[in-house]
Order: C-alpha cells, then structure tokens, then sequence
C-alpha cells in the first residue's frame, strides 16, 4: 500500500517525495484522530473562550 503524502505548501495529496520544490509530509489523519476521544471538548472549551 502507498503512503498517501500532502504538500505543505499547496496542501495537495500526492504520492511523490516532493511538491512545490519542497518536502511533503506523510498524509496520516493528524486532523481526526479516533484515538483522541477528548479532542472534540478540546475544541468545544476553546470555542466557548471566544464567545
Ligand atoms: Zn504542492
């Protein structure tokens, strides 16, 4: 299976090394994580400092 990689600079999914003449990173889910049960309160506690 291919590492799916995204482009730091045009946050483009990619299977390539590079992209924009720079490094891309490893695509892992850093935006949902199922093992951070708790991210959602995270949020909802953040969001409730801006109100
Ligand atoms: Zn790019």
């Amino acid at each position: 299976m291919k590492k799916m990689r995204i482009c730091t600079v045009c946050e483009s999914y990619t299977l390539s090394l590079s992209h924009c003449q720079e490094k891309t990173s490893s695509a892992h889910p850093l935006r949902y994580n199922p093992n951070d049960k708790y991210a959602k309160y995270r949020r909802m506690a953040k969001c409730s400092k801006h109100s």
